[in-house]
């Protein structure tokens, strides 16, 4: 027996990517269920845990998981000596810790996580099917579920470039602050890394998938050689590996039925191609797919618009109207449309203040201006051009999420009177 359930939105994966758009699409106040199959955030890892700068900055992940700064990279061609690069600077982090970060903050947005939840399947129409037996209903599915992406095989967006990884975390015998990447013909379609991390190192090699079984013997080598030149111990600490998407973006969105059909992170094949690094672009590609979504949903009318998008509106309108910012018709606009209450405290406070300031000149001005809209002389041919700009780009919206289809479809099943 299957039990179904609806949310706003379906996250399926919570890497970097899943998690970030599970957070901005509940930011934006849509209910979100998120699910991965792993038994907890971010483990096991699957990463050498380099996040460069670009990310840094913007993220409080990474203060969070951070280990040891990045300030330059070594790159080794067969036996040559190697080519230093002073200047390439980057964090190492804790990546189950980076990924746990994530989710946790998704969960404060009100997203409703769940570990140890695996999808199956996706039917033709785009109902999610988990392993336990549910199935899950939303409006826009968001696939964050890694190079292989059942959500993407379900809209043909598949990655096909992959390389195939193993990796090893051993002891390093002397502090390090740089990235250590390693070239040679035996590395076919990739290459070999060290990556120090406070007293130990990921030490790994990647190549394409035809070349699987060379994997161990090639590292086991890399790893002999380093232990000869005294820069890293013999044990093995740890052991992981997997696939890194290196053909390329996938188209990113699709449509099943009338539901939306997003990808981001691995899904959508946005790692490097030539470095493998897929951190940052998941980070970003995902939150931007969870603020895609939230908008989706309300130009569909499946939810109600935000107070934002309201606030947005009523401010375009107001400039081509006049082709002036008139910030108390604007937020009179806004508090009718939104129904909210004209006299709240804060506004009766604002205008005592302004009042009790302003010269009566401009006090004057600004109440004509509250009885007739002021415009800008000459501002209608542009106000114009402006308003054609805007419906332009709504009507290509609106052929994006093929809505006027719906549309017609919709008046269509009211005329035959057979609703399906
Ligand atoms: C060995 C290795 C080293 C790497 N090193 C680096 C590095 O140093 N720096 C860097 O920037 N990038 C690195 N990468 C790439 C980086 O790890 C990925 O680009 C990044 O994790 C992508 O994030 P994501 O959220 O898109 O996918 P993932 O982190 O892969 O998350 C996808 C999630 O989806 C879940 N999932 C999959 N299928 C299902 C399903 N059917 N049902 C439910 N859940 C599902 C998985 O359990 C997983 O948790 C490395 C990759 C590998 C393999």
């Amino acid at each position: 027996m299957d039990q179904r359930k609806t949310f706003d939105v379906l996250v399926v994966g919570l890497g970097p990517a899943g998690a970030c758009a599970a957070r901005s699409a509940a930011q934006a106040g849509r209910g979100v269920l998120a699910i991965d199959r792993k038994q907890a955030a971010g483990i096991p890892v699957q990463c050498a845990e380099f996040v460069p700068p670009m990310l840094s900055p913007t993220i409080d992940a990474v203060s969070a998981a951070r280990c040891q700064t990045i300030q330059g990279m070594l790159t080794f061609v067969e036996n040559e000596p190697p080519d230093h690069k002073n200047n390439f600077p980057g964090v190492m982090v804790d990546r189950a810790q980076f990924d746990q970060h994530l989710v946790a903050k998704a969960i404060d947005a009100g997203v409703e996580c769940r570990f140890n939840t695996v999808v199956t399947t996706v039917d033709t129409e785009g109902s999610v099917y988990l392993g336990s037996g549910e199935v899950i209903d939303a409006p826009v599915v968001i696939g964050a579920d890694g190079p292989r992406s059942r959500i993407g095989r379900a809209i043909n967006s598949v990655n096909h470039g992959l390389v195939v990884t193993r990796q090893i975390t051993v002891p390093l015998c002397d502090p390090y602050s740089a990235t250590d990447v390693f070239l040679s013909a035996n590395y076919c379609g990739g290459y070999a890394w060290l990556f120090p991390r406070g007293a130990v190192a990921n030490l790994g090699l990647g190549v394409q998938p035809g070349k699987l079984k060379d994997l161990k013997p090639l590292l086991d080598s890399l790893h002999r050689e380093l232990v000869k030149q005294g820069r890293v111990g013999e044990g093995i600490l740890s052991r992981t590996g997997g696939a890194i998407p290196v053909g390329g973006m996938r188209v990113p969105h699709g449509t099943i039925k009338e539901r939306l059909i997003l990808l981001c992170g691995d899904a959508a094949g946005l790692s490097n191609p030539i470095t493998g690094a897929g951190i940052s672009s998941a980070v970003v590609s995902g939150t931007l797919a969870g603020e895609s979504a939230a908008a989706w949903l309300e130009l569909k009318g499946h939810t109600p618009k935000s107070p934002s998008m309201v606030f947005d509106e009523v401010f375009t309108e107001q400039i081509i109207a006049t082709g002036k910012i008139e910030e108390g018709r604007t937020l009179r606009r806004f508090l009718q449309r939104t129904e909210q209450p004209l006299l709240q405290d804060w506004i009766i406070e604002m205008g005592k203040r302004v009042l009790a300031h302003l010269p009566i000149k401009m006090l004057v001005k600004m109440g004509i201006a509250g009885a007739v809209a002021p415009r800008t002389r000459r501002w209608a041919r542009a106000g114009a051009a402006i308003q054609e700009y805007q419906d332009q780009q709504q009507a290509e919206h609106r052929k994006a999420l093929k809505l006027d289809e719906l549309i017609s479809m919709a008046e269509q099943e009211l005329t035959s009177g057979s609703p399906q």
